[in-house]
């Protein structure tokens, strides 16, 4: 059906209409996966210098139907802009509690495990009961869970989310600023929230051992960071030269290709066993 003949106008309406049925299927396969059991949460172990693993991001993926798995740079902004962030965000903080919990209880270390939180879920004034309700329910404690936001969201609406931040942060829980460097905020702001963590954006660790100035940005990041008792993980980091250049430089916490990719859950076990400090 496509007659569009050289004109312009009608090459531009024909890819809008074919980004906005990508976005349909993609709700409606979302929707279905809500249902059926077809996401499912991948784990990133986060490192120590000395390679102890300390903690794990869970990173969201998507089963096709046919074409196997899908990722979240494409799914979760259709996801936001058609408010399903909300049912699957709450199904992510749940499906991160069951799994913490199993793995406690058949007897493995436990180790803070990180869930990225989307600016909407933390707009929604029942953000606050929907992770005390996860963890009371499941028996995860507090200090245990760390809620990724990123410099956008702590900067807008600032009032609403600090308060929000600081209860849960009361209860215990931890709170990283994700691609940290990338927006801006400023630290002041930041200091004023309940803020245990900073993580470097992966564009600064991919360029930290060029020459020009990313050496020195994340130099400042580090020692910002740490005069405000913060630490700060390296995300990102693929090769060994990177890593040296950010254990020089101090960073606390390392999490990249180099030591791991996302995993499913199944593959977390064995490392929990062997490659964590307790
Ligand atoms: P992010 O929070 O910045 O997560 C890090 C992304 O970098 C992940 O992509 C991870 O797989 C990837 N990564 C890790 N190490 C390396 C590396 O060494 N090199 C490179 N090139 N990439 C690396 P992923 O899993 O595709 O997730 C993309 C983004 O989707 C995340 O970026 C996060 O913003 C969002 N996301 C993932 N899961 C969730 C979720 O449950 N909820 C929400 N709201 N957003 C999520
Ligand atoms: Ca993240
Ligand atoms: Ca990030
Ligand atoms: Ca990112």
């Amino acid at each position: 059906s496509k007659k569009s003949g050289g004109n312009r106008f009608t090459f531009v309406s024909d890819e809008i209409s074919s980004a906005a049925a990508e976005a349909n299927d993609l709700e409606l396969m979302m929707r279905t996966a809500l249902k059926e059991g077809g996401f499912e949460v991948y784990y990133q172990p986060q490192y120590l210098e000395d390679g102890t693993l300390c903690g794990m991001e869970a990173l969201l993926r998507l089963h096709h139907p046919r074409s196997g798995m899908i990722l979240p740079d494409r799914f979760i902004p259709v996801a936001e802009d058609s408010g399903l962030i909300m049912p699957i965000g709450n199904w992510v903080l749940e499906e991160v509690a069951r799994q913490f919990m199993a793995w406690s209880q058949a007897g493995l270390p436990q180790v803070r495990i990180a869930v990225n939180v989307s600016p909407l879920q933390f707009m929604h004034s029942d953000f606050l009961g929907h992770v005390q309700r996860v963890l009371a329910r499941s028996g995860m404690p507090a200090e245990l869970l760390e809620l990724e936001v990123t410099e956008t969201t702590v900067m807008r609406n600032i009032e609403e989310i600090a308060r929000q931040m600081r209860e849960l942060a009361a209860l215990g829980v931890h709170f990283s600023v994700d691609d940290f460097g990338t927006g801006y905020s400023s630290l002041r702001h930041l200091h004023q929230l309940p803020i245990k963590t900073l993580k470097v954006d992966r564009s600064f660790v991919e360029r930290i051992t060029e020459t020009n100035g990313t050496y020195s940005i994340v130099q400042a990041i580090l020692s910002l960071a740490h005069s405000l008792g913060m630490q700060v993980v390296a995300e990102g980091v693929e090769r060994k030269d990177q890593f040296e250049v950010l254990k020089a430089l101090q960073c606390d916490v390392f999490q990249g290709y180099l030591f791991s990719y996302p995993l499913e859950a199944g593959a977390i076990p064995p490392l929990l066993e062997t490659q964590t400090a307790g």
